[in-house]
């Protein structure tokens, strides 16, 4: 079922959704069940699966380093579909632009369509590891808006090619990232908020927006989508801080603030057990204040780690 469906069948109960990461190539899937298995009481409606951009790797060959592409943690339609069979869960692959052309996106939201995933969430990707800013893919997008429409377009039964003459249409629901702290590379929150209108204007059906720890600025970027006439569920993500050095990391990495409280009572704990459960009160006081005004979804950032996140629903779902 569609992500704005299972919104709208709850008639204004807030839901829990979450995100995962794939394991990495090698790994066993069960790992993955034993994060998703301690969740499934608090009946999410759907779990999105992330996308890793693909890595250059160097290898040895006669004294010559040969360099190849390769993907860490591949396998996630694969890992959607399994999920959707083994929980009945609503399993939201992330479609990425980069590292991708155009072609293979298509054989991929084929894949997805075939597998009954209903739900795609429309990414453009960060830059590769080795790079400063994001270079489109050749024959790929360049922006999240360019991949929206081409979804969009094969839920009118538009393929890319036009020698693909099929009666059949996909019916995907599209979500869409937006940042109540505005993107790293964008001049303004107003800016890029004209940018998160582009998608939806492109056919985006919800958004989910990156981690936030103050819901002031979650509040004032669903005011000003508003505003501007943005009109689809805008959903929060939130991820509990978990260890001493997200404190760096987060900053760094998301372009994101930490509430000076926040940053304070974290650099009291003697270790990260202390830090766990400070990331885990945060977050439970965050939930409580989105749920009481009115949020259709609490997303939360599980990063494979499911304990915290089931300490804070326990508390508030
Ligand atoms: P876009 O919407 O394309 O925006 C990127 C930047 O370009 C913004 O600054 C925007 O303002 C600007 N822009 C947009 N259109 C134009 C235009 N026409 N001209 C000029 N500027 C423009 N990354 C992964 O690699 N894998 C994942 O699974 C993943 N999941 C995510 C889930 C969520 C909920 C969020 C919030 C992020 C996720 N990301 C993921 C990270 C995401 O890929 C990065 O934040 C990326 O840098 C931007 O992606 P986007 O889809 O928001 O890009």
């Amino acid at each position: 079922m569609k992500v704005t469906e299972h919104i709208k069948q709850a008639k204004g109960k807030t839901l829990f959704s979450f995100e995962i990461i794939p394991p990495q190539k090698g790994q066993n899937i069960q790992e993955l069940y034993n994060s998703i298995d301690p969740l499934i009481e608090f009946d999410p409606p759907f779990i999105d699966v992330t996308t890793s951009r693909e890595e250059y790797v160097y290898i040895e060959k006669q004294g010559l380093l040969d360099r190849k592409i390769t993907r860490m943690r591949p396998g996630t339609v694969g890992i959607c579909a399994s999920i959707k069979h083994k929980y009945n869960v609503d399993a939201i692959p992330h479609v990425l632009c980069g590292g991708f052309t155009k072609e293979e996106t298509e054989y991929l939201l084929v894949d997805c369509h075939y597998l009954g995933l209903d739900n795609v969430m429309a990414l453009r990707g960060d830059a590769m590891k080795h790079e400063k800013y994001f270079s489109p893919t050749k024959n790929g997008h360049a922006f999240a808006s360019e991949l929206v429409t081409q979804i969009h377009n094969l839920n009118q039964g538009k393929y890319l090619h036009e020698i693909i003459d099929s009666p059949y249409k996909a019916d995907f629901c599209i979500g869409v990232a937006g940042y109540p702290e505005k993107h790293m590379e964008s001049p303004s929150l107003e800016a890029d908020l004209r940018r998160l209108k582009e998608k939806v204007d492109a056919g985006a059906d919800y958004v989910v927006t990156q981690m936030f720890f103050d819901n002031a600025k979650y509040f004032n970027f669903v005011e000003k989508a508003r505003a501007i006439g943005i009109t689809v569920p805008i959903i929060p993500g939130i991820k509990p801080i978990a260890i001493k050095r997200h404190l760096q990391i987060l900053p760094q990495v998301f372009k994101i603030d930490l509430p000076e409280s926040l940053v304070v009572e974290v650099e009291k704990c003697n270790n990260n057990q202390q830090v766990r459960q400070i990331g885990i009160e945060w977050a439970i006081q965050q939930s409580k204040e989105l749920i009481s005004r009115g949020v259709p979804v609490v997303h939360f950032y599980s990063m494979g780690k499911s304990d915290n996140i089931k300490a804070i629903a326990s508390t508030v779902f």
